[in-house]
């Protein structure tokens, strides 16, 4: 059994990557400095002697010993990766230095949570990973993208510099249990709208498109990547080719919700992309067959059953 980081392990995906592990036996260290994340996504866990919760920003070094470092440290829904651009830079680049030169240091194998917005609002549909994107370098989303993009030459350059032993996984939009109910995502923002009976706000015509991928899914899809030989370093996308219009999301919400709610439309916010969707051929080559099995209902209904229990707990 593994000694295991999990850096940003108490926000929504790490959380789930935190349970996970544990699941599978091994000692998981969760690093977070709590900025999006929150001890309750981690308060089960923490019975667990396997299990230890460690403050810190990984924006600063970090000297613990372990065998494998899952990097999943930064904000990642656009309100709160805005609300600090400089930080988000700094916390993907020097993030990703800190937990390379830990890497390189005790020896670690080391995953990178990247993401779909390297491919900026992408001229190639859907995505493979060899397309480069088409990405603004100065615009508001900006802060987020360039700092992914960065982290990802820096771990492709410690791997060809150092031998670091590095898997770069590219995640496409992924919602489940544990997301932040206020962080401006489309499916919590959704669903948190139906169930209070708000306006559901669309942006733009709605006609833009994203695949959603459920959170079990991207975590198994996680591990394996891990555990895929030296050789094989990503990128790698991970996501649901399942592709849908925000307007086509909304209408799934308000059925599955029995909701009342209203569709309102606001601006588009600028950069947004028109539309996105991975090409997963490489993960079901490389990730022994694995494909997203949680198909966009079924993951809905446990995602408004968590929103439902978390909205009434907070009344
Ligand atoms: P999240 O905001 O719930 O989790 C991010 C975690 O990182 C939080 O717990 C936060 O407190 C922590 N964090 C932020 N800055 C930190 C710092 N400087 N030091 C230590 N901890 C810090 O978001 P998430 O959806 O769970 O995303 C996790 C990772 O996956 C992110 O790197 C994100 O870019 C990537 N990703 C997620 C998606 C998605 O759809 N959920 C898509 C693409 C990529
Ligand atoms: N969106 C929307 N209404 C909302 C929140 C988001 O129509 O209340 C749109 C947003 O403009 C984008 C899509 O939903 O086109 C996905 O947004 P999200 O922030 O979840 O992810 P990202 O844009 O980073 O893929």
């Amino acid at each position: 059994m593994k000694k295991i980081l999990v850096t940003g392990g108490a926000g929504f995906l790490g959380s789930h990557l935190c349970e996970r592990l544990l699941n599978d036996g091994h000692d998981v260290l969760c690093v977070d400095n709590y900025f999006t994340g929150n001890k309750n996504n981690i308060a089960h866990l923490l019975r667990n002697p396997r299990f230890e919760a460690m403050r810190h920003d990984v924006t600063f070094p970090l000297y613990v010993e372990v065998d494998e470092i899952y990097n999943l440290a930064c904000p990642a829904s656009p309100i709160h990766y805005q609300h600090d651009p400089v930080q988000t830079t700094k916390t993907s680049v020097h993030g990703a230095i800190n937990m390379l030169g830990l890497a390189k240091r005790v020896g670690a194998r080391i995953l990178q949570a990247s993401t779909s917005e390297v491919y900026g609002d992408p001229e190639v549909h859907p995505q493979p990973e060899s397309y480069w994107g088409k990405v603004n370098p100065i615009g508001i989303r900006s802060c987020y993208d360039e700092g992914k993009r960065c982290a990802e030459t820096l771990f492709f350059d410690y791997w060809r510099q150092h031998n670091l032993r590095i898997k770069v996984v590219r995640i496409f939009n992924t919602y489940g249990p544990r997301m932040h109910p206020r962080d401006g995502r489309v499916v919590s923002n959704f669903i948190v709208q139906a169930l209070q009976g708000d306006d559901i706000t669309i942006y733009g015509d709605g006609s833009q498109s994203r695949s959603f991928c459920y959170v079990d899914d991207l975590i198994e899809a996680m591990v394996r990547a891990m555990a895929t030989p030296d050789e094989f370093t990503g990128p790698v996308n991970i996501g649901n080719p399942t592709e849908f219009t925000m307007l086509e999301l909304a209408e799934r919400v308000i059925s599955l919700t029995g909701a009342q709610s209203r569709l309102v439309f606001k601006p588009l916010p600028s950069d947004d992309p028109r539309q996105r969707k991975p090409d997963i051929s490489l993960a079901r080559q490389a990730l022994g067959g694995w494909e997203a099995k949680v198909q966009l209902d079924q993951g809905l209904e446990k995602t408004v059953d968590y929103f439902r229990s978390l909205l009434q707990a907070e009344r």
